[in-house]
C-alpha cells in the first residue's frame, strides 16, 4: 500500500499575503485525497528531522542560523520570494522529517510506495542557500538518510516540477551513487538545468521551451530521462512531485495535464518494481493552481497505490 505523511505545521508556514505557496496549497492536495478512493492510504503524522538528518546537505551553522533567524511575530525575508514567518521552522522541520520517515518506512518493507504532502518545498534550496520558496531540500535530505543510514547503494530523484531543482542538483553532482534528473521550462527561474549541466554523468536535464505539452514532456521522458535511470538501476526512486507543468498554472507555461501525471508516475514505478523492489518516496513541491494541484496529486497518488 501506500504512506502518507503530512503534519498540521506544513499549513501554518505563511509567506505573506498574495503569495503562490500558500497554506491553501496543502489543503487542497488534503482535500483530493480525502474521499473514499484514498480511505486505504496509511496515514502518517511526520515527525521533525533530526540537525543531524539535515546536516548531511546543509551545513549545521547554516541550519541553525536559519532557526535563530525564524521571526517571532511578522516576517523575516531570505530573499524576495522566500519568507519566514513565527512558524516557518516547524513547518520546515516537518517538511524535511516527512521524507525521512517516509524513507525509513519504505527501506523497512512496511509499505512500498509513499507521499509527503509537506510544504515549505525544498529542490531550490541548495547546500548553502535557502531560495525559490524552499527552506531545507527535502528531498536531498531524504535520499543521503537513504545512503548513509540505510546503505542504499544508489538512489534517484526524479524531478518534474515545472522549475530545475536547482538546490538538488547542486548536492548530488559531484556524488555518483546518487542520480538526479530533472524536467523543466526553460527558459524559466532558477535559469539552471541546461542539457550540458551533466554532473559527473548522473545528472539528466530536459529543458522544454515554454507552451510544450503532453508529447514533449513523454518523449523526453522516453527518450532522455528514463533510460539513463534505469541504466543507474537505483535502489530507492524518489520523486520531486511538482505539479506547476500544468496547463492551469500561473507561474509556467507548459501545457501538461493530469494524465502526464499518471502516465510518469506509472512509468517510475515501473523501473522501480525492476530495480528498487518496488520503492518509491515522493514528494510535493510546487503546483500554485489550486484545483489543478489537487487533481494532479491525487492522480499521481491514485498511481502509486496502483504500484
Ligand atoms: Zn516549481
Amino acid at each position: 500500500m501506500t504512506l502518507l505523511y503530512t503534519h498540521e505545521a506544513c499549513a501554518a508556514h505563511d509567506p505573506g499575503p498574495h503569495h503562490p505557496e500558500s497554506p491553501a496549497r496543502l489543503a487542497a492536495v488534503l482535500s483530493a485525497l480525502a474521499g473514499p478512493e484514498f480511505a486505504a492510504l496509511d496515514r502518517r503524522e511526520a515527525p521533525e528531522a533530526t540537525i543531524e538528518d539535515i546536516a548531511r546537505v546543509h551545513p549545521r551553522r547554516l541550519v541553525e542560523g536559519l532557526l535563530a533567524a525564524i521571526p517571532k511575530q511578522g516576517y523575516a525575508s531570505i530573499d524576495a520570494d522566500t519568507i519566514l514567518c513565527p512558524d516557518s521552522g516547524r513547518a520546515a522541520l516537518r517538511a524535511a522529517g516527512a521524507v525521512a520517515a517516509a524513507v525509513d518506512a519504505v527501506v523497512a518493507g512496511e509499505d512500498k510506495t509513499a507521499f509527503c504532502a509537506v510544504r515549505p518545498p525544498g529542490h531550490h534550496a541548495e547546500p548553502n542557500r535557502p531560495m525559490g520558496f524552499c527552506i531545507f531540500n527535502n528531498v536531498a535530505i531524504g535520499a543521503l538518510r537513504a545512503r548513509e543510514v540505510h546503505g542504499v547503494a544508489r538512489v534517484a530523484v526524479i524531478d518534474f516540477d515545472v522549475h530545475h531543482g536547482n538546490g538538488t542538483q547542486a548536492r548530488f553532482a559531484a556524488d555518483p551513487t546518487l542520480f538526479y534528473a530533472s524536467t523543466h521550462q526553460s527558459p524559466l527561474y532558477p535559469g539552471t538545468g541546461a542539457a550540458s549541466e551533466t554532473g559527473v554523468g548522473n545528472i539528466v536535464n530536459l529543458p522544454l521551451r515554454p507552451m510544450s505539452g503532453s508529447n514533449e514532456f513523454r518523449q523526453g521522458m522516453t527518450r532522455v530521462v528514463l533510460p539513463a535511470l534505469a541504466e543507474f538501476a537505483p535502489e530507492l526512486v524518489m520523486i520531486s512531485a511538482g505539479f506547476d507543468a500544468h496547463r492551469a498554472d500561473p507561474l509556467a507555461q507548459l501545457m501538461l495535464n493530469e494524465s502526464d501525471y499518471e502516465w510518469i508516475t506509472e512509468r517510475l514505478v515501473e523501473i522501480a518494481r525492476d530495480h528498487s523492489r518496488g520503492r518509491v518516496v515522493s514528494t510535493l513541491e510546487g503546483g500554485y493552481d489550486l484545483a489543478a494541484l489537487g487533481a494532479s496529486a491525487a492522480t499521481h497518488v491514485r498511481a502509486l497505490m496502483a504500484a
